[in-house]
């Protein structure tokens, strides 16, 4: 079978062209035209031999994912659905500011984690991408970007692991991923750019660390263990303790010296002043540096949960930085094409609406979840 280039990290693509006999540099080659020229066919490879050429056509693919839907949002954030097959699909949000353009990525299709508040989590797990089809996504966010902007610049500076999915449940896959994304025959992006989001899979975090250390946000929306567990199920497993202990074994290989604490904010469950302080006394016990991003919950049926009140969202903001943590509430974006996300808002409700819709027409039911 024909080997899909978008899976290979640099090591990869040259025991690839090895494997065909040819020298490991031309790898680089390979790697610029894909991931910097945004080629899709070798016969644009204009400086590689015509026998060369003549080889991957027969050896290798690029595969790009198919473009389902493209949504343009008037604040200029974009939002592509791909179909991945069987039914399954996933989103990937590009949401540009004045001095970034960031792009959201999508790691499994489904999570296994299962996490209350979650649309991705209610729907269960399907599969993990591909290394492949991880970076089809970057690929085709920045190609289609330049093009549409008339430019050979750079668009995307910032990658983060906020879409569908557990990235450090789907780790064979993620590490190639980031590397391409990191490599300067690649994407060239500072690894303080590229930003892994996990819901807690402690050893993996600890593996990341010594395999490709990337800017770590972890969702922790809770101060003690009890209701962590219920929010966060994979937090039975890895209590916060553990949780915390492995942010501060990151910390030293991290690029940068703090870790992100993303906080979903749901009312009348985790937004009280008396959890702002418990939260306040957990992190300066475990004498962790960090930052806190505060996310307005965006509601779905079947959670049951509400948004918190504006009121209450600005109350424990206020109280974490009082206590010297820098705190950021998370603006939605958006919000007119439902893809709030980077920052996972209404897209999350458009998820379920896409999942239903693919559900009535797929041939290979979506699977239900298993639990972490
Ligand atoms: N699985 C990883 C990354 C994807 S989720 C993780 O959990 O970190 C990305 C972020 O979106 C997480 O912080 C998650 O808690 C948040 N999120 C999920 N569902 C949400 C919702 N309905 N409203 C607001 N934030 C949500
Ligand atoms: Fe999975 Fe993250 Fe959603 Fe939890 S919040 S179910 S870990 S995607």
């Amino acid at each position: 079978m024909a080997a899909n280039l978008l899976d290979f990290d640099l090591e990869g693509m040259s025991a690839f062209c090895e494997s065909l006999g040819e020298k490991h540099f031309r790898a680089t080659q390979l790697f610029r035209w894909i991931h910097q020229k945004g080629a899709s066919d070798f016969g644009q490879m204009s400086d590689l031999a015509k026998s060369l050429r003549d080889k991957l056509a027969i050896n290798a693919t690029i595969m790009a994912l198919p473009v389902t839907s493209e949504h343009v949002s008037a604040d200029g954030t974009v939002k592509w659905l791909f179909d991945v097959g069987a039914g399954d699909a996933i989103e990937t949000v590009f949401i540009p500011e004045d001095d970034r353009g960031t792009l959201c990525i999508s790691s499994q299709a489904g999570c296994a984690v299962g996490c209350r508040f979650c649309s991705t989590g209610h729907q269960g797990f399907s599969r993990n991408l591909t290394a492949g089809e991880i970076v089809a996504q970057l690929w085709h966010a920045e190609h289609a970007l330049r093009q549409r902007r008339n430019t050979s610049d750079r668009v995307i500076s910032n990658v983060v692991m906020m879409g569908m999915g557990e990235p450090l449940q789907n780790y064979a896959a993620l590490v190639p991923a980031l590397r391409v994304m990191l490599d300067d025959h690649g994407y060239g992006l500072s690894r303080r750019r590229v930003t892994v989001s996990t819901s807690g899979v402690v050893p993996m975090i600890d593996r990341l660390r010594d395999d490709c250390p990337v800017a770590l946000a972890v969702s922790l929306h809770a101060a003690d263990d009890a209701l962590r567990d219920d929010l966060v199920p994979i937090n039975r497993k890895y209590p916060i303790a553990e949780l915390l202990d492995a942010c501060k074994r990151y910390l030293d290989t991290a690029p940068r010296d703090f870790i992100t604490f993303e906080y979903c904010m749901l009312d009348g469950v985790n937004d009280s002043q008396a959890h702002a302080e418990a939260l306040v006394r957990l992190l300066r016990r475990a004498g962790l540096p960090c930052k806190f991003n505060l996310i307005p919950f965006n509601p779905f049926p079947e959670s049951g949960l509400r948004r918190s009140k504006r009121a209450s969202v600005i109350a424990f903001a206020q109280t974490l930085q009082a206590a010297g943590f820098v705190t950021t509430i998370r603006k939605t974006r958006g919000d007119d094409i439902d893809a709030a996300c980077g920052q996972l808002a209404g897209e999350v409700q458009d998820r379920t609406r896409v999942h239903e819709r693919l559900r009535r027409n797929a041939v290979i039911p979506i699977q239900p979840a298993p639990r972490a």
